[in-house]
């Protein structure tokens, strides 16, 4: 029996959803395909062949690309099982269901792949200590990592970037994050040799820069120096760059120093807002002043900050999304931080830990299956109006290729009109572009474009 692996979108990484479960896979003797529907299409003519096909759901854009697919693929392999697999997986099971899922797993999947794989071959089941909890990923049939988002550097140099997981779930407890109704603040380190051998087989096929996923590469600051530091004496001339809060920047100043040391240029974090009241609802550990101060560590650290936003929540005002863009003109990320970070409005997933917040409700609607989340509306229909304009704004710049300032001055002039207010000019230093940053702009928490959902449309 056959096995297809497939991946809807993985924010422009080689599939690391891909290559785990099929180096476990195969490792227990199955045949597995694995296809990256960004840079492919599924094999329609002959899906038929495949006994198991599963499909990631590892964030939401990802989920509703594969909502688009389901229905076709349960029609061209109608006696195929079909599963869905990945963080979006567990809150959503229902409507993954009704859309032809035989099962759906939660991202600590493999053990539940390999049952499924060989119950569809009639194996008898594996002894539990022939399961591989975490194994090196099998990347032999993924597509280049050339034709991946690069990292881009100073003078437009690019580096061909390999991608590794240190650690799996996060110990926060964030409301409005998806990792949280399915790792309840747990995390787990992965072993450093599996981490530096994935990373070497990269480097082989030409990786000069690895990015790391984790939720947060300082839940375990000790195991994240190690693997950073191993990684800079076995390979001095790659550089990499990590997901790091706000938080653990501002308690970890001398860590990001020696990540700098180690070859790290580049750092995302979660910003959200720069409303405090926001971020209380949110849970998110910091204060405004909290980023103005994590900026500083790492600016001064010789490292690029790349921000995050969740701009358009059921709390922000109109002046708070003006001021949002104030601070980030002061803060000279306006070269820095990717348009669609400026249009992102808050997700709320069934199980999201907002809907414990006392009042919540009253902004929402009832669960959209086809949205795969609750549908919010602000109690000021004019902060409503404002997302749709920058959302159609960011989009109209990505399809033309606008440059970032360029785009932040008109939604600059959107949100002081929102306000009532005379667009005053930009008046913010003429900065390059930032050091460093990556060549995929988009983000997991959002919205598929009307382009993204073209592709799979047309895909299908
Ligand atoms: S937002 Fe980031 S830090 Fe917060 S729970 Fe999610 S992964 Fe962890």
């Amino acid at each position: 029996m056959r096995i297809l692996l497939a991946s809807p979108y993985e924010i422009g990484r080689q599939p690391f959803a891909l290559a785990h479960p099929a180096a476990v896979l195969r490792q227990a003797g199955h045949d597995v395909r694995c296809v990256d529907l960004s840079l492919g299409a599924l094999p329609w003519d002959n899906l038929a062949e495949f006994g198991l096909i599963a499909v990631s759901v590892v964030m939401h854009t990802a989920t509703r690309i594969a909502a688009r697919l389901l229905p076709r693929i349960r029609e061209h392999a109608p006696a195929a099982r079909i599963v869905c697999y990945g963080l979006y997986g567990p809150a959503h099971t229902a409507a993954l269901t009704a859309l032809g899922a035989d099962t759906v797993l939660g991202p600590e999947c493999e053990d539940a792949l390999l049952d499924f794989a060989g119950d569809v071959e009639g194996r008898p089941p594996e002894e539990p200590a022939a399961r591989a909890t975490f194994v090196v990923p099998d990347r032999r049939d993924l597509p280049d990592l050339r034709r991946y988002a690069q990292l881009i550097g100073p003078g437009d140099a690019r580096k061909t970037v390999a991608f590794a997981e240190t650690t799996r779930g996060c110990k926060h407890l964030c409301r409005h994050c998806p990792v949280v109704p399915v790792y309840r603040g747990r995390f787990r380190a992965l072993p450093r040799d599996v981490v530096l051998a994935d990373i070497h087989q990269q480097i082989e096929r030409g990786a000069t820069h690895v990015s790391f996923g984790d939720s947060d590469f300082l839940n375990g600051p000790a195991h994240a120096v190690r693997i950073a530091g191993a990684l800079h004496e076995q390979w001095p001339h790659v550089t990499f760059d990590a997901t790091i809060k706000i938080s653990h920047i501002c308690q970890h100043p001398d860590i990001i120093r020696r990540l700098a040391a180690c070859g790290c240029v580049l750092i995302t974090s979660a910003v959200e807002s720069f409303d405090d009241a926001v971020l209380a609802h949110l849970a998110k550990g910091h204060t405004a002043a909290d980023t103005f101060a994590a900026a500083a560590i790492v600016r001064e650290a010789g490292v690029s900050l790349l921000p995050t936003f969740v701009p358009f929540t059921p709390w922000t005002t109109l002046d708070g999304y003006r001021e949002l863009l104030l601070s980030i003109r002061d803060l000279g990320w306006v070269d820095t931080v990717a348009p669609i970070q400026l249009a992102i409005r808050l997700l709320v997933p069934a199980g999201s830990h907002l809907l414990d917040l006392p009042g919540f409700g009253r902004h929402l609607g009832a669960f959209a299956a086809e949205q795969f989340g609750f549908p919010w509306v602000h109690e000021d229909p004019r902060v409503d109006a404002l997302q749709r304009a920058v959302q159609r704004r960011v989009e109209e710049a990505d399809e033309k290729k606008e440059t970032r300032r360029d785009t932040f001055g008109a939604l600059w002039a959107l949100a002081h009109g929102a306000c009532g207010l005379a667009v005053p000019p930009l008046a913010c230093p003429d900065a390059a572009l930032p050091a460093f940053r990556l060549s995929e702009p988009w983000y997991c928490c959002a919205e598929p474009t009307t382009a993204q959902l073209a592709v799979a449309d047309a895909s299908a």
